[in-house]
């Protein structure tokens, strides 16, 4: 008889456990679908890189206008029946649905309006993309405003899938561009220590733009450059991305400019890029 009221007191005692932890997991599921309605948010971005996670998944790095760089995951994008799929391949340009977790970001949907196709079968053409893209992972910055830069990137894109403006010059103003966006562009309106300009000037890597006659004690770097050469920098600094793949130049200009450009970047940006290698074998050959 006793043992029958403890066995029975059990009983009640871990079914009121069953239904205690019951009751939990339901509170909890529900508040995981509220949290996920109130942490989404849909961002206007380019996917940067995609790499493979566990057997299905992908970590995605985007560039958004509302959040800068961020990092998601996008469940099951390895799957054939996803979704998600072609819509987390680097160089996608879309709006993104992502919900905000406590410490990433996953990505409950996507839609894309413009996939940049072209460069699937235009490898050149793919490895300036992968060294943009580079470019932009290294410069942006997570919560940052990347307005600019993403813009920039999307500009670029557009330019590289038109055969009108040459690739080597894409590159120029891309570099130009981003590395200015970044407040680390040259000083090419005048002489960097005296203002002036009128009086010819060299550029110095070194101290970082131009220098005149009279302020070029100790630079040893200065190198003339073709006035045009001079305007072209000006005109891509200054220009807003829009505007900025409108122009052609001469052959001249263009080895001036990727011959400057190219040590300015060597100076400047702290970073080897593995795309880069891949695209100067391609385009020396
Ligand atoms: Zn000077």
């Amino acid at each position: 008889m006793i043992i029958c009221v403890i066995k029975g007191f059990l009983y009640v005692r871990r079914s009121w456990n069953d239904m205690e932890t019951s009751f939990r997991r339901t509170a909890e599921a529900w508040q995981k679908v509220r949290d996920s309605a109130v942490n989404q948010i849909t961002v206007t971005g380019m996917v940067l890189s995609s790499v493979p996670i566990g057997e299905y998944d992908k970590r995605v790095v985007i560039l958004t206008k509302e959040r800068g760089k961020i990092a998601a995951f996008a469940r099951g994008a390895r799957k054939q029946s996803s979704p998600l799929g072609g819509s987390v391949m680097p160089f996608s340009f879309g709006e993104f649905t992502i919900y905000e977790g406590r410490t990433s970001y996953t990505m409950v949907s996507a839609s894309i309006s413009n996939y940049f196709a072209e460069l699937r079968n235009d490898v050149e053409g793919a490895y300036y993309g992968f060294y943009f893209m580079d470019i932009a992972n290294y410069y942006a910055k997570e919560a940052n405003d990347e307005t600019k830069l993403l813009k920039l990137l999307y500009q670029t894109f557009r330019a590289l899938v038109k055969p009108s403006i040459p690739n080597r010059l894409i590159r120029c103003i891309f570099e130009l561009k981003a590395i200015s966006i970044n407040g680390e562009g040259p000083q090419v309106f005048g002489c960097l220590v005296c203002g002036d300009k009128e009086r010819p000037v060299k550029f110095s890597v070194k101290r970082g733009g131009l220098v005149c006659g009279e302020c070029d004690k100790g630079i040893y770097d200065g190198v003339r450059l073709h006035p045009s050469t001079i305007y072209t920098m000006q005109y891509i600094i200054s220009t807003p991305v829009e505007k900025l793949y409108t122009f052609n130049v001469t052959g001249e200009v263009l080895e001036e400019l990727q011959y400057i450009i190219g040590k300015y970047m060597d100076a400047y940006v702290d970073k080897s890029f593995k795309s880069l290698e891949i695209l100067e074998g391609l385009i020396n050959v």
